[in-house]
């Protein structure tokens, strides 16, 4: 029986899992059955895997994380709704903003397992949106972060004199190469406007640089100001629009893709006199109001599963190997920060002790998450699982890659 436990005593990194229901398709199918079971409220979780061909066959693989969510049946009494998924994840985020701290939640898993229902929900059913009203109950931890964000701006402006700014951006990393989903000639798109889809495609891939203050940033990726829900929600809707439109031009991109979603909070306290402060002697007047920002990346990461190589064009082995080297580094990024912080360490924006070297730039992908994985950021990892026996070796697969994050 393999056993791995994987409660955090970090308080900086959290990993949950979540199991989605078996589908029709898999309900249709007379040998699916469903091998992943949970106990009661437990946050520990159980395999049966191998099938009969196999020499594995009938071997309990036993799972324990900081949080587990059962979301197979909505008669269970430890059902796992959507509003509960955010509640326990993303919700604590919110502090953390308001603190001042960075943060990134990610969901991983293979391509069906639920990464994006978690992440964005059923995104039709949530037009109500729109309108600024609330989340629908099908919505996913990204509108629900981003309404809750809003909420808690205006019950924070009530009671301190504070200046809010909220700022996003939104863009995909294919092949290790980064496209932004909000630049003005996509939403030209998504308001069905001529833009053609092979365009689209062919423009070119923006470039990452080191800021000296914020660190790594891509240069030119347009950010927005939005003052309320609606609006950010109205930028939401643009991106993952363009990012259908281009994955359905390309065969399904984008399970292939990861999509980052970043959203920046700045406060600053307008209490202090007039903010301001003069140098008699150099003539120079600068601000003394204090200002807080932090940015909080919210991930869905490309399908976790081996691609295949037999068979594969060009095309499709390159975009294997880059998903491979970013979830791979990944891993190593976080293994990394989990054994700096155990060792007592915890250098800046990640850095980790001398002794530990954090691979960051051995990939996109956590280049541009340096910010909100090292340090005193808070990391969610959302690992995603189907419980279809017919999924059981990428499902081992998905929850050891989530122990080894610990
Ligand atoms: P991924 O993003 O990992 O490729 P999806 O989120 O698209 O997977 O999920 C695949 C299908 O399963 C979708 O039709 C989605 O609505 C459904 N699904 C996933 N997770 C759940 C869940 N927890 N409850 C209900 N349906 C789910």
């Amino acid at each position: 029986m393999e056993s791995c436990l994987s409660v955090s005593e970090d308080s900086n990194m959290i990993v949950a899992v979540r199991v989605r229901p078996l589908n029709a398709l898999e309900c249709t199918r007379g040998q699916v059955t469903n091998v992943v079971q949970v106990n009661g409220n437990s946050n520990e979780l159980t395999v049966q895997a191998g099938s009969s061909a196999d020499s594995s066959a009938g071997v309990t693989h036993f799972f324990s994380y900081d949080q587990v969510y059962y979301s197979c049946d909505p008669e269970r009494k430890n059902y796992a709704c959507q509003a509960k998924v955010f509640e326990g994840t993303a919700r604590p985020l919110i502090d953390t903003a308001f603190e001042g701290y960075n943060a990134c939640l990610f969901a991983y898993g293979q391509t069906g397992s639920g990464k994006s229902y978690s992440m964005m929900g059923i995104e039709a059913l949530d037009d109500a949106a729109l309108d600024g009203g609330p989340p629908h109950d099908e919505a996913g931890i990204i509108p629900r972060f981003c309404h809750e964000l809003f909420r808690r701006i205006e019950a924070v402006k009530r009671q301190e004199q504070l200046q809010v700014e909220v700022e996003v951006s939104y863009f995909e990393i294919y092949n290790e190469k980064i496209h932004d989903l909000l630049s003005v000639q996509h939403a030209t798109a998504a308001s069905g406007e001529s833009t053609p889809v092979q365009q689209q495609l062919q423009r070119p891939a923006l470039k990452v640089r080191e800021h000296p203050i914020f660190g790594p940033y891509v240069v030119d990726l347009s950010a927005h100001s939005v003052d309320s829900y609606s609006a950010l929600r109205n930028w939401l809707a643009v991106g993952n629009s363009q990012r259908a439109t281009a994955s359905t031009a390309m065969n399904d991109k984008s399970s292939r893709s990861h999509s980052i979603f970043n959203i920046v909070l700045n406060l600053t306290d307008l209490s202090s006199d007039d903010g301001l402060s003069s140098d008699t002697d150099s003539g120079t007047v600068s601000s003394l109001r204090q200002t807080r920002r932090s940015k909080i990346s919210l991930v869905d990461l490309a399908g976790s599963e081996r691609i295949s190589v037999s068979g594969s064009n060009g095309e499709r082995i390159r975009e294997g190997v880059s998903i491979n080297k970013s979830l791979l580094t990944l891993g190593k990024v976080i293994a990394a920060l989990a054994d700096s912080r155990k060792a007592g360490g915890n250098g800046p924006l990640g850095s980790g002790t001398p002794s530990t070297f954090v691979p960051y730039r051995e990939s996109v992908l956590t280049w541009l998450l340096r910010e909100n994985l090292g340090g005193n950021s808070k990391t969610v990892m959302l690992a995603t699982i189907s419980p279809a026996s017919l999924h059981a070796d990428e499902t081992l697969a998905t929850l050891r890659y989530a122990c080894k994050a610990r």
